[in-house]
């Protein structure tokens, strides 16, 4: 295998920060780029005596000069409660941090991988979701900060490959839950951990009837890595990566409780504007031309997402955002 220059921006987030060991156990040179906004240096503290591995606080929205080989673009928040903190900032990063990645990976022949999302299908009329269907978002809510900042994303990268023929991937990302979520991140599955734990009562917006398919973190990764280093025709259009398993809300806190052995209580709150009624991806792309399919079942990767959020004193963590 050839030992590559590989930039991670978003580097030191949950994803980011899997994404740098996996890269770093291949023998790869890793720069990882973040500001740091929804993560800390502590998620890649254990990596920073790597010969092989190299920190640098950067806000992508600003250009960088670097000499790379490949570039996986994960900087952007992607918590509800994040990207919606400073809405103009996460459309900033989604789109001017593509452009200047997409900028850098054009000067350095580099390949270029974009972190999409399923939020490009917005509340899907589509069940499950191909990576054809074009969406359904609400181009002026509360979510569209950023739903279409990485739709627009999307849109760069795809001309950047008509016009350039940039070599470019795109991955949209279903649900990923694993060890490194933020504990404050306000997601659905670090909020039921951390209430279960705490004996707090779990909080499901709306009735607990919306769906998700949650990935586990490994799965995701090992998708990404095999995206980025796949040849062949057709690999510049989007990619669904995610895990087909489909569940309630409602569910996912029951399967919580049960797993924690916690004494905690349902209690519903309304549910949030744009909430998406149900996803699920098709992944019949990502089988076909990765042979990927994902090997973590949810009561299995919850058990080890509970062990981690055991593990850790939320005292060493600040929330980003004052609503998380
Ligand atoms: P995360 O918040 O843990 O990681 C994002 C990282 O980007 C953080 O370290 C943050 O500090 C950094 N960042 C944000 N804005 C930046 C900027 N302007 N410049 C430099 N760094 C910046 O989230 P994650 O779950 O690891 O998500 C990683 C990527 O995957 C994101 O692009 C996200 O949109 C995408 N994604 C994640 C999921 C999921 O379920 N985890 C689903 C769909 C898409
Ligand atoms: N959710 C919930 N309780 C919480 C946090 C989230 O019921 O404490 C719901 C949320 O309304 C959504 C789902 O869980 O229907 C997933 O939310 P999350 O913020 O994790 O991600 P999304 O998929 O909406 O971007």
């Amino acid at each position: 295998m050839t030992i590559k220059r590989v930039l991670v921006t978003g580097g030191a987030g949950f994803l980011g920060s899997h994404l740098c060991e996996r890269l770093i156990e291949r023998g790869h040179d890793v720069i990882c780029v973040d500001n740091f906004f929804t993560s800390q240096k502590t998620n890649v503290q254990h990596l920073l005596d790597h010969h092989n591995f190299e920190l640098l606080r950067h806000d992508i929205t600003h250009p960088l000069w670097l000499e790379v080989d490949e570039i996986y673009n994960l900087a952007c928040p992607a918590a509800p409660g994040h990207y919606q903190y400073n809405p103009i900032k996460t459309m900033k990063t989604s789109v001017m941090g593509a452009i200047n990645m997409l900028g850098m990976a054009k000067r350095c022949n580099a390949r270029i991988l974009q972190a999409s999302t399923s939020e490009v299908y917005g509340d899907p009329e589509v069940h499950p979701q191909p990576e054809s269907y074009r969406g359904n978002v609400n181009p002026i809510g509360p979510r569209a900060c950023y739903d279409e900042g990485k739709r627009a994303a999307e849109t760069l990268f795809m001309d950047y490959y008509r016009k350039h023929r940039l070599d470019i991937r795109i991955v949209r990302i279903f649900n990923t839950y694993g060890p490194r979520m933020h504990p404050f991140d306000g997601r659905v599955v670090s909020n039921f951990i951390r209430q279960a734990l705490a004996g707090e009562d779990i909080t499901i917006f709306g009735d607990g009837s919306q769906t998700r398919s949650f990935c586990y973190r490994d799965d995701l990764v090992e998708g990404l890595i095999r995206l980025m280093e796949t040849e062949g025709e057709g690999m510049h259009l989007p990619m669904n990566i995610g895990n087909p398993g489909e569940f309630t809300i409602r569910q996912l806190a029951e399967l919580t409780i049960e797993l924690t052995g916690s004494k905690s209580k349902l209690v519903f709150e309304p549910l949030p504007e744009d909430d998406p009624t149900q996803r699920q991806p098709t992944i019949a792309r990502a089988e076909r031309m990765l042979g990927w399919r994902p090997t973590v079942p949810l009561r299995e990767g919850l058990a080890r997402t509970i062990e981690y959020f055991r593990s850790i004193n939320l005292s060493d963590f600040r929330a980003p955002t004052p609503n998380y």
